[in-house]
Order: structure tokens, then C-alpha cells, then sequence
């Protein structure tokens, strides 16, 4: 029998806010804005609205202009 470490059986997916891929949650990195700044939430513990970027070194390095795009809206 495999093992259910997971309670819904399915591995949930998100999207990178830079290069828009798709990936599972657990191959993305999760962010959060807190006071117009990125906290990065490897351990998926803070609270808030959470966003996601892939393992790519590019997308790592755009977050930065990103937020301040994110910040004119
Ligand atoms: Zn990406």
C-alpha cells in the first residue's frame, strides 16, 4: 500500500506569478507580502495571501520588479 502523507490524494498545483508555469506546490516556492515586502515562506507557515515562483534562477531574480508592479495596482 502506498503511504497517504497526504489527506486528499492529489498533489495540488500552483503557477509561478513570473513565467506562468505550472508546477506542483511542492516544487514552487511559496512568497507572502507583508508591508510591501517579500517574505519567502519556505516552511508554509506564514499567514496571508500566498504567492508561488518555480525553481528557475530568472524568476527568483524578477520577483523584485514584479512587486513593484504588483504595488501600482
Ligand atoms: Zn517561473
Amino acid at each position: 500500500m502506498p503511504n497517504k502523507a497526504s489527506n486528499k490524494g492529489h498533489i495540488p498545483i500552483r503557477t509561478c506569478v513570473i513565467c506562468k508555469e505550472k508546477g506542483s506546490k511542492c516544487s514552487m516556492h511559496r512568497f507572502v507580502i507583508q508591508k510591501s515586502a517579500i517574505l519567502f515562506d519556505e516552511k508554509n507557515i506564514l499567514d496571508g495571501r500566498g504567492y508561488y515562483f518555480c525553481d528557475k534562477g530568472k524568476c527568483r531574480a524578477s520577483l523584485d520588479s514584479w512587486l513593484k508592479k504588483a504595488k501600482k495596482k
